[in-house]
């Protein structure tokens, strides 16, 4: 069957088809009603948002309250007596317009944002009420709007779309919450059973009773295992938000080998303050306790565009040219180690020179702070030129090898080809990984993998080989490297 894969997993569901089946009219001849009916759609939405704490939904608040927004449809309405629908369809369009053009894939991943919000109001205007199911079902829509995400999670177990961008915050939010997402052409119908397996690559309409409780075993697999012995090894996690820690916790991870914590700058629309983060931080690392921590700086350009600032490729100058949010970040971590065993990371690191400069300009905030708490710096492993000369990094604490950015700098692959990466270039890696085992080893210092290719099964296998012991996967994917682990040590 023919999809792209968002998110994977596997699920055998009923559908529910949303549909945009609203009519309007295109111009009114009381523009006075109109703008009266616009300002209490938009009171009416953002009081529905006021509630939640969730910083999308702050963030759709925020936008919807944008006063040039309000500005511009008011002006469609009074002067060229457009109805409130249409002048707000326009004025999104008109945005969406923008952001289509701009070179940056994080800008316009945000026209789901924006489609958000259009629609928010316009079921405000027209009152439209919607039905969602309220037992497990798969949504089936044209877009994924975030907030329907959010405020259905309870019950959405997978999800259709016509299109969707692997970067948006839908995709992001579904892989987040493990909840299975796939793009495809082929019509599904309503209130339908079907399931969908990311891994054996099948979306099946009407299955059998037999089809259905496979997924329900597999399902039930992926919750009941029994962490397997794994002596000497570390079973880490990536994650990108405090919401995923409790997860890592009841799976039986040893701690977290990545947050990547530009995340929460990109689900924001400024950067943010010193007390803010150092909430978020001290919130994190008191729910994971004593299991080691390892949070990398935000890693932002290329395909991490943050809003509010002008970066273009990912790395050292990003820190050099945001000096202030760089520091605001690092006394956060620094002080919110208070109450746990964190380690710091840079990414895209290139020379030692680079390495050794933010190194030191941590360890200076730290003895300014007075804070005497051991803290591991390290570094990501994830450039050629710092792999090529892996011996020079004396300084750092330990490595994590990011094979994400390093085979897409390796082998001139995209992201997404990353994910199907040809096993001729996981077996040069592996080769071209050996020295940095033994160099670690003979130096003492620890190391570790967080790249997609730690849980892709015949990678891992080949990376235990060289002797590689330290995995950092997302949640979803702790089964898969656990099983591998296990078959790998009953081969001895
Ligand atoms: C990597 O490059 O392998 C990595 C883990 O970093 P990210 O995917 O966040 O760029
Ligand atoms: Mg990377």
């Amino acid at each position: 069957m023919d999809f792209k894969i968002i998110s994977n997993g596997y699920v055998a569901a009923k559908t529910y088809l949303l549909k945009d089946d609203y009519n309007f009219n295109l111009t009114t001849t009381s523009p006075e009603v109109e703008l009266n009916r616009f300002n209490k759609a938009i009171k009416s939405a953002s009081k529905d948002l006021e509630k939640s704490e969730n910083t999308y939904f702050i963030i759709q608040k925020m936008l919807l309250t944008d006063p040039i927004l309000s500005s511009e449809v008011n002006d469609l309405i009074k002067n060229k007596k457009l109805t409130a629908e249409a002048a707000l369809k326009a004025t999104i369009k008109k945005y969406k317009e923008n952001l289509l053009n701009s070179n940056s894939k994080y800008l316009q991943e945000r026209i789901y944002d924006l489609e958000d919000i259009c629609q928010r109001l316009i079921n405000k205007l027209i009152n439209k009420e919607n039905n969602y199911p309220t037992s497990p079902f798969i949504l089936v829509c044209e877009e994924l709007l975030p907030s329907i995400l959010l405020e259905h999670q309870e019950y959405i177990k997978g999800i259709i779309a016509k299109k969707a961008g692997f970067m948006s915050h839908g995709a992001i939010m579904a892989r987040s919450l493990e909840i299975p997402f796939i793009t495809t052409n082929k019509e599904i119908p309503n209130d339908t059973t079907i399931i969908i397996d990311t891994r054996c690559n099948i979306l099946e309409l009407n299955p059998t009773a037999n089809d259905i409780k496979r997924i329900e075993d597999l399902k039930q697999q992926q919750i009941n295992f029994k962490v397997v012995e794994h002596k000497g090894m570390l079973l880490l996690a990536n994650v990108f938000g405090n919401e995923q820690i409790q997860k890592v916790k009841n799976y039986g991870f040893d701690g977290i080998g990545l947050y990547r914590t530009e995340f929460i700058f990109m689900h924001n629309d400024r950067p943010l303050s010193y007390a803010e983060q150092l909430n978020i931080y001290t919130k994190a690392v008191k729910t994971l306790g004593e299991k080691t921590f390892c949070f990398r700086t935000f890693d932002i350009g290329d395909d991490k565009q943050i809003a509010y600032i002008k970066t273009h490729s990912k790395g050292f100058l990003n820190y050099v040219n945001n000096e202030d949010m760089f520091e605001d970040q690092i006394k956060a971590l620094i002080n919110a180690n208070i109450y746990g065993k964190m380690k710091i990371m840079f990414p895209m690191i290139e020379t030692k020179e680079e390495f050794n400069y933010l190194k030191s300009w941590v360890l200076t905030i730290k003895k300014e702070l007075n804070n005497d708490k051991p803290l591991k710096i390290g570094m990501m492993l994830e450039t050629k030129e710092a792999l090529e000369h892996i011996y020079d990094f004396t300084e750092s604490d330990f490595f994590s090898i990011g094979t994400n950015d390093l085979s897409m700098q390796l082998y001139h692959l995209n992201r997404d080809e990353v994910k199907t990466i040809p096993y001729k270039y996981i077996i040069d890696l592996k080769n071209k990984l050996k020295d940095v085992v033994t160099f670690c080893a003979r130096t003492n210092k620890e190391l570790s993998m967080c790249g997609e290719l730690a849980a892709l099964p015949e990678a891992t296998k080949l990376f235990l080989d060289i002797g590689l012991k330290n995995f950092s996967v997302s949640p979803a994917a702790f089964k898969d490297l656990n099983d591998t682990i296990a078959n790998y040590y009953k081969k001895f």
